[in-house]
């Protein structure tokens, strides 16, 4: 894929800490409503990746790409506003107000938590969230506060600030870590019905998960790319049972 056919692409990206590569070089393509699936060991490399295609994290050397305009080491405001979301490990969210005022305030063009909830509501607006609500399946809890929520309805909150913010692309890091196996499997439901209109990358270790719904996998491994395909070309793949997979066999058995 050329950098103007893919929404997302990165080339041989570099991030350096203090003299530690972190990423060493890493390629990266994602076409548009495709999900892909980032996989590997713990300091692989996952969030550092997502950190610097977000301008989060300084990029050493190399390119990011977005729609074919090069975005390498923008703002992470600029990057947000051209249309990436991005989902961090940790929810974000106002537990003191309602999930409908958490979203109003992700909408873009709206900058104060007075202001935009006392502001009269357009209906245009209020169809907005109603579909992002919809979307992550918390329309019926629109008006419940957060802080009564699950652990994994507020990770839905937080997908749904993402959305509200009409990215094209949208990035989560590890979005079922926490979730009980039936949360675990709605939130792949979600995500697949995100990849309809979005493009998706998603970080996570659940391989269940992964299997429920990965299009292409890509499996970093100490800063760089060890293989990308299909489920089942990962899994067989020896280099990735060495180094992930058949760790996490060893880690269930002991
Ligand atoms: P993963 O998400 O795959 O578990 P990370 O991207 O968080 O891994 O981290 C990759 C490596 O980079 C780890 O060795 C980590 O300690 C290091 N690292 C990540 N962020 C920073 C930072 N801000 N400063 C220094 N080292 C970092
Ligand atoms: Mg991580």
């Amino acid at each position: 894929m050329e950098p103007q056919e893919a929404v997302l692409s990165v080339r041989s990206l570099k991030v350096v800490f203090s003299g530690f590569q972190a990423l060493k070089g890493v390629d990266l393509e994602v076409g548009d409503r495709e999900i892909v699936t980032i996989i590997g060991p713990n300091g692989a490399g996952k969030s550092t990746l997502l950190d610097a295609i977000v301008g989060k994290s300084p990029v050493a050397s190399g390119h990011v790409y977005y729609q074919g305009q090069e975005i390498t080491n923008k703002s992470p405001y600029a990057i947000s506003r051209l249309g990436i979301g991005r989902k961090f490990q940790n929810p974000n969210v106002y537990n003191e107000l309602t999930v409908f005022e958490n979203l109003l305030l992700s909408l873009k063009g709206t900058h104060s938590v007075l202001a935009s909830i006392r502001a009269k509501l357009t209906s245009g607006k209020r169809e907005k969230i109603e579909l992002v609500l919809d979307r992550v399946g918390l329309l019926d809890k629109a008006f419940t506060k957060v802080a009564s929520l699950s652990h994994g309805q507020k990770q839905w909150v937080e997908i749904g600030m993402v959305l509200a913010q009409d990215p094209s692309i949208v990035l989560l890091d590890e979005p079922t870590a926490g979730m009980t196996p039936d949360e675990t499997h709605l939130t792949g439901e979600i995500i697949k019905s995100i990849s309809q209109t979005h493009s998706v990358v998603v970080i996570e270790h659940d391989m269940e998960f992964v299997k429920q719904i990965a299009q292409r996998i890509v499996v970093l491994h100490q800063g760089e790319k060890l293989t990308e395909g299909s489920v089942r070309d990962v899994q067989s793949n020896p280099k990735v049972i060495e180094v992930y997979l058949g760790r996490e066999r060893i880690d269930a058995a002991a």
